[in-house]
């Protein structure tokens, strides 16, 4: 479903990606790991469009990002792919349920109350029944989260990608998050996750990319990763965060 092969992106001379390569496939959830400022969040922005590659080639679906040049096409794209970050951004005087309803109905234009329904069973399955009324100063942090996963689902993606979306989180408040998405790739939807959760990482992740400095010097399923890490590098990560 996504494919970069070859990816290259610099910022003015710095280098930050320098040759990623690999495959996403339907169903499937990949977990980026690696040390701050490795290019972990850049990479999920290429995918979206947010940030354009200066070489290679990114395939999502039937899209070809590294060509995509007019906005109207990159708001195609990100109805496939939505991109849920650490900061949730939440309408602060919009309610849960119409902070979920916003994009379909302004962006893809949809009937109200087609949208209506949809999101009140978008926050049923995150898990906030009871909770579409409120304003996001009301909900917690965790729960501002999963508004925002719900808003993204809202587009009917086909990917999702999440990028440290725990990080700013109480740690109570981590594992409903956690478990959120755990379910969405138990229903069937590729996620892309860039996480500090270990623990999530080795139970839920079909693959591990393990990141640093531009390049993906590991991509091995969780138990081996975790178990029997090859590099130097990885082996040193893994030691500060375990
Ligand atoms: P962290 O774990 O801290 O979030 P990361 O692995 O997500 O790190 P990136 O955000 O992808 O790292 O950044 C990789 C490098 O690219 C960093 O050195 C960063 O300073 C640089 N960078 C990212 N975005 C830009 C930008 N828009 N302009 C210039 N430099 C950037
Ligand atoms: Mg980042």
């Amino acid at each position: 479903l996504v494919s970069l092969r070859d990816v290259h992106k610099s910022f003015g001379k710095v280098e930050v990606l320098k040759g990623i390569s690999f495959d996403v496939n339907q169903g499937e959830i990949i977990c980026i790991i690696g040390p701050s400022g490795s290019g972990k969040s850049t990479i999920l922005r290429c995918i979206n469009g947010l940030v354009e590659i200066n070489d290679g080639f990114i395939r999502v679906g039937d899209f070809f990002v590294h060509q995509l040049k007019s906005d109207r096409e990159k708001i195609r794209l990100r109805r496939i792919v939505s991109m849920v970050f650490q900061q949730y951004n939440l309408f602060p005087h919009r309610t849960a349920l119409e902070n979920v309803m916003m994009a379909p109905i302004h962006v893809l234009k949809q009937n109200s109350k087609e949208v209506e329904e949809h999101a009140y069973q978008l926050l049923k399955k995150v898990r906030l029944q009871g909770k579409e009324k409120n304003y996001p100063a009301e909900l917690s942090g965790g729960q501002q989260q999963r508004v925002a996963i719900a808003r993204s689902l809202a587009m009917k993606p086909q990917v999702m990608l999440f990028d440290e979306v725990t990080a700013a989180l109480d740690p109570e408040t981590v594992k409903e998050v956690l478990v959120t998405i755990r379910e969405l790739s138990e229903e069937g939807m590729t996620c892309l996750l860039v996480t500090h959760e270990m623990g999530f990482a080795r139970e839920v992740a079909d693959k591990i990319h393990f990141m640093d400095r531009g390049v993906i010097l590991e991509s091995e399923a969780p138990v081996e990763f975790f178990s029997n890490p090859k590099h130097e590098r990885t082996k040193e990560f893994l030691s500060q965060v375990l």
